[in-house]
């Protein structure tokens, strides 16, 4: 086992929204962080900041330079750089014609993306995509990985399953890691937490890691996601923490 932390998430920001302040932690503890982006965010066009400051969102091309940049900007605070599984977002016509790809606030699909990659949505079910996530965890032995929480939305969702697949598939390749998720306060859906990291001395940090994300960052979400952070710190005795459930632990099995 290596010290080192490895994160899986859907989308550019999911990761330090939802690790954000444990990943600054560990690294600080000289901890190496592998940060794995799974969908090509093209999609993902500042949906809340539109919907408050009524922003035209970006076209899929343009997002997905903007949010790769930010996402690179980020994992260069945490030490790092993304590896971009690239996944397409949405649906995805089985002839890999793009009229299946939801691609949000009707924008054309753009020609960049590669038909022959099955979406985030059905990544789990294809082997070659569970067996590349298997082979980083492999190959980085992370003590421990963080993926997303099963929740409302489908691409985290598949998202989750794709790492629990891949984890697995390592374990039963002699690896011992723990896989968490995070868990969200007051969701109906949450997994209760078993794991709480203080990050009372990072909860600035991790703010000013997901500023590094602009073009998603809207302030309301800042607010919530200290509001949160004080929800968990209240659970465990500190003033902000983040909380996680564990999915599988390698040392049981
Ligand atoms: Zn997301």
């Amino acid at each position: 086992m290596n010290k080192c932390i490895m994160a899986l998430f859907a989308h550019a920001d999911d990761i330090e929204i939802k690790a954000g302040g444990t990943l600054l932690k560990y690294k600080d503890q000289g901890y190496k962080i592998i940060y794995v982006m799974a969908t090509n965010n093209m999609a993902g066009s500042d949906a809340r900041k539109s919907a408050v400051y009524g922003q035209a969102p970006m076209p899929p091309d343009e997002c997905y330079a903007v949010r790769r940049k930010e996402a690179c900007a980020a994992a260069e605070i945490l030490g790092t750089k993304p590896i971009f599984l690239d996944y397409p977002q949405g649906g995805y016509h089985k002839n890999g014609i793009f009229k299946g790809v939801e691609l949000r606030f009707g924008s054309e699909a753009p020609e960049k993306i590669n038909c022959e990659m099955p979406s985030i949505l059905t990544a789990y079910h294809n082997k070659e995509c569970v067996e590349r996530v298997t082979q980083i965890i492999l190959e980085n032995q992370p003590e421990f990985v963080f993926t997303e929480t099963a929740d409302h939305n489908t691409e985290h969702y598949s998202t989750c399953l794709l790492c629990q697949h891949a984890f697995d598939s390592a374990l039963k390749k002699n690896y011992k890691g723990i896989l968490l998720s995070p868990s969200i306060p007051r969701r109906p859906f949450m997994i209760p937490p078993d794991t709480y990291v203080n990050i009372t001395d990072y909860i600035e940090k991790k703010i000013a890691l997901l500023k590094i994300h602009e073009s998603q960052c809207a302030e309301w979400m800042l607010e919530r996601l200290k509001d949160q952070a004080k929800f968990w710190g209240w659970a465990c005795n500190c003033k902000y923490a983040e909380a996680f459930s564990t999915i599988k632990n390698g040392l049981l099995q």
